[in-house]
Formats: structure tokens, C-alpha cells, sequence
């Protein structure tokens, strides 16, 4: 009969003392692996609701894992062994799936689904058919090593650009710590460098394999619970970095980004143009077409200005139909003139309703930041340019005129250039 892991070699079996020793150490590291998963299923079903991709997977192998360790610590029949092996292994495709969905790669490979069911042909037949106790655990730690090296190996390619790097190097670090024990147990056996006769007999090789599998497992738990927090993280940023109608930056970051750039200007000397575009009239749109088509042809103008600005352009949703764009290293008349190109854009763009015939048009205030200046101040005389453009008949440029200025000045119609005045074109 093939028994369970606490069963002890005769020599042991003399000395009651180190008996309960060796007999306690294997049931301790599997009683830290229940716990350790019991409180990973707590924590990742508390992620549910979040829908974090993967983490359902996560929650399901947990969760076989601590029907996996209980079975170990009970078990002495060939039969809970076969179950409790198969769960394992099972358990480890699942984690791995996760991983998968997780990081947005493709869900399954289906060799891996067939390398699953010969391992649980080869469990059965290793078992009741020609027990050979080194065998299964070989093929057991070699998956379980394919499958840790797998999810270190993916975690560090393709963890989210930009995302801070701490949970996906913890992630992967427990993985290849996993990977490289079952890897060493696997060869130890596969090898016949190492022996057992029966299932985790508790060898102090294997109190060490165990040891160490019941330490990496909480560490590969825990960098699960890191890693889905960190998407949370990210989602809470982006909500709170994008306008979600528009795409572009919302006020606050806008606001955000223009003070660390106008701080580096201010630093370097530089000069950056800020721009205040309004879309005209979009009241009417509203309310003869609906909020609905008030939306589209938002999002459609939002769309038209961020494919147009060039990629330093920094460009943010500040009010309902207001957007602002920063230019960097852009004087005013540099600026004029690539907002004006902006507008005429927007004005050839067709109708931005569907069914119906409604050209969007924009009306812009342009001013640069001169030594002295704040944000603020430079979005301000944006601003009153934009009420000039506004009053000057809309679907127009101004530039603010010079601090020393008296006058303004307005372009013929078409214009693209600055005259020698303040204003552009119209
Ligand atoms: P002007 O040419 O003077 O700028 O006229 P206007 O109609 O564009 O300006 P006004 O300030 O009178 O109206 C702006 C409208 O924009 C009123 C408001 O209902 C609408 N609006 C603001 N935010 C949104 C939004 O997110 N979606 C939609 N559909 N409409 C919005
Ligand atoms: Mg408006
Ligand atoms: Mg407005």
C-alpha cells in the first residue's frame, strides 16, 4: 500500500522525539499553505466586483489549493493522493490562465490542456497500475515549475508600461523562487539523485522542498493581491487624469501637466503658448439635436484637435465646451498660427451630427508666457482673446496683444498669418 507523508522511515520510528518532529514539519508547512490560500480566496473575492481580468481564476485556484492541502494533511490513500495531485496541478493551470487574462495575452494554449490530461492519466496509472512514487513526483514538479517560470517570465514581459515596478518584480521573483524548487525537486527525482518510496515521505529533502513550495506559494498569493491593486491604482488615475467623454486630459490634470511645464520653462527661460478654444454656439446644438448629439459632437471636435496638435502639444477638456492646449517652445505667433490651423480643420470637418448638417466651428484665444508670468495669468489673457474672438464674430483666432499694446487688430478672413497687429485671422 502507498501511504501519505507522514508516514516515517523505520529508522525515525524508534525515537518517539524526533518522530513527532519530523512528523509535525510537513503538516506545519501544509497548514501555512492552507492559511496562506484561504486568506488569498478572502482577499481576491473582496476584488470581484472591481471585474480586475484574471482574478476570478486566481480566487478558483486558491481555493483548490486549500482543498489540495487539506486532502495532504488528512490523506494516506493512494486515492486522495491521486485527487489531492491532480487538484495541484489543475490549480496550477488555473493560476496560470489568470496571469494570462491578466496581462491581456491569449487565454489558453491548448498543448497545455493536453499535457494536463496525460499527467492525470500518468497520476492514475503511477498509482494503481505501477506505483512509482519518483515518477509522478517529477512530472508533478516539472508542470509546476513550467507553469511558475511561465507566470515570472510573462509578468516581466509584459507588465503595464509606465506602472510603478514593485508588484510585477515581487510577482515574478516568487514565480521563478517556485519555479526553480520544483525545478530542482523535479530533476533530484527524474535523475534518481534523490528517492521516495512513498508519497512526500517526509526525507529532509523533501521537508525542504515543502518548506520552501509553503513559503514561495503566500509570496506568489500575495504579489496576486499587489499586482490587481496596482490595476485598480491605474483605473482610479486614469479616471482621474482623463475626461472620459473626450479622451483628452480633464481640468485638474491639464492644470497639472501646464504647472510642471510652465515651472521647467520659468527654470530654463523658455517660452510656452497656452490656447483657450471654445466650440461656437453649442448650445443650438444641444438643444435642437439632443445632449446625446451634444456628446458626439464633442468628442468628435476633441478627436479632430488631438490627431491635429503635434505630439508635445499638451491639450485638456477645462469646461463643457471649452478645451485649453499648451504648446512648448511655441511663441504666440507660432501658436496663432497652429491654432488657426486647428480651427480651419475643425471648420472642413463636415457635419458632426449624424443625419444632419452641423459644422462645428471654433473660436480661440492665444497668448505666450513671458518672464513673471504664472499659469494662471497666461490662461487668463488666453481667455479674454477668446472673449474677443467671440465678439469679433466667432470662428476666429486672437491673439492677446502685447502688454504695451493699446490696440487690437483684426485679420482679413483666411488669413494663416500674423500681421504685424495682435489679432489673427478670422
Ligand atoms: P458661444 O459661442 O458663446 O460659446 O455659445 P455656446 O452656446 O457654445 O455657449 P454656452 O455657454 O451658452 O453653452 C454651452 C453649452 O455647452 C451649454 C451646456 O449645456 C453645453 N455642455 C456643456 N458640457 C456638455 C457636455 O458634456 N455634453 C453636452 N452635450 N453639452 C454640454
Ligand atoms: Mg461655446
Ligand atoms: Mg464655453
Amino acid at each position: 500500500m502507498v501511504r501519505g507523508h507522514i508516514v516515517l522511515p523505520l529508522r525515525l520510528q524508534a525515537n518517539p522525539k524526533l518522530c513527532h518532529a519530523f512528523m509535525s514539519i510537513p503538516a506545519v508547512f501544509i497548514s501555512i499553505a492552507i492559511l496562506s490560500c484561504v486568506m488569498s480566496v478572502a482577499v481576491l473575492g473582496s476584488l470581484f466586483q472591481a471585474q480586475v481580468p484574471g482574478v476570478r481564476l486566481w480566487c478558483v485556484a486558491s481555493g483548490l489549493l486549500v482543498i489540495t492541502s487539506a486532502l495532504l494533511l488528512s490523506g494516506t490513500s493512494d486515492i486522495v493522493v491521486v485527487t489531492a495531485s491532480s487538484l495541484l496541478v489543475i490549480a496550477s493551470l488555473l493560476g496560470l490562465r489568470g496571469f494570462r487574462q491578466f496581462l491581456n495575452q491569449r487565454a489558453s494554449v491548448a498543448w497545455e490542456y493536453v499535457a494536463v490530461g496525460g499527467i492525470l492519466f500518468m497520476l492514475v496509472y503511477w498509482t494503481f497500475v505501477s506505483p512509482h512514487v519518483d515518477a509522478r513526483s517529477t512530472m508533478i514538479s516539472g508542470f509546476i515549475a513550467y507553469v511558475r517560470f511561465h507566470i515570472g517570465w510573462s509578468v516581466l514581459k509584459y507588465r503595464p508600461p509606465g506602472r510603478p515596478k514593485y508588484a510585477y518584480y515581487f510577482v515574478s521573483i516568487a514565480a521563478a523562487l517556485g519555479a526553480v524548487v520544483h525545478a530542482v525537486r523535479a530533476i533530484s527525482y527524474g535523475l534518481g539523485f534523490a528517492h521516495e518510496t512513498v508519497f512526500l515521505e517526509p526525507t529532509p529533502l523533501n521537508v525542504m522542498f515543502l518548506g520552501m513550495a509553503a513559503l514561495t506559494l503566500p509570496c506568489l498569493s500575495v504579489g496576486m493581491v499587489l499586482v490587481a491593486h496596482d490595476r485598480l491604482s491605474d483605473r482610479m488615475e486614469r479616471l482621474a487624469t482623463f475626461d472620459d467623454l473626450t479622451g483628452v486630459l480633464a481640468r485638474r490634470a491639464f492644470i497639472a501637466r501646464a504647472e510642471a511645464i510652465a515651472h521647467a520653462a520659468a527654470a530654463r527661460k523658455a517660452v510656452f503658448s497656452i490656447a483657450i478654444l471654445d466650440i461656437d454656439k453649442f448650445k443650438r446644438i444641444n438643444d435642437r439635436y439632443g445632449h446625446a448629439a451634444g456628446d458626439l459632437a464633442l468628442a468628435r471636435v476633441a478627436s479632430l484637435i488631438s490627431h491635429a496638435v503635434r505630439e508635445d502639444d499638451v491639450v485638456g477638456r477645462i469646461g463643457g465646451e471649452e478645451f485649453a492646449l499648451l504648446l512648448p517652445s511655441a511663441t504666440k505667433e507660432e501658436a496663432g498660427r497652429l491654432v488657426d490651423r486647428l480651427r480651419a480643420i475643425v471648420a472642413a470637418s463636415g457635419s458632426c451630427v449624424p443625419g444632419a448638417d452641423v459644422v462645428p466651428t471654433l473660436s480661440a484665444g492665444v497668448d505666450a508666457y513671458c518672464e513673471g508670468d504664472t499659469l494662471a495669468s497666461v490662461m487668463a489673457r488666453a481667455d479674454a482673446a477668446l472673449y474677443a474672438a467671440k465678439a469679433n464674430g466667432r470662428n476666429c483666432v486672437m491673439v492677446a496683444p502685447a502688454v504695451d499694446a493699446r490696440q487690437w487688430k483684426r485679420l482679413p478672413t483666411g488669413s494663416s498669418e500674423l500681421a504685424s497687429g495682435n489679432i489673427t485671422s478670422r
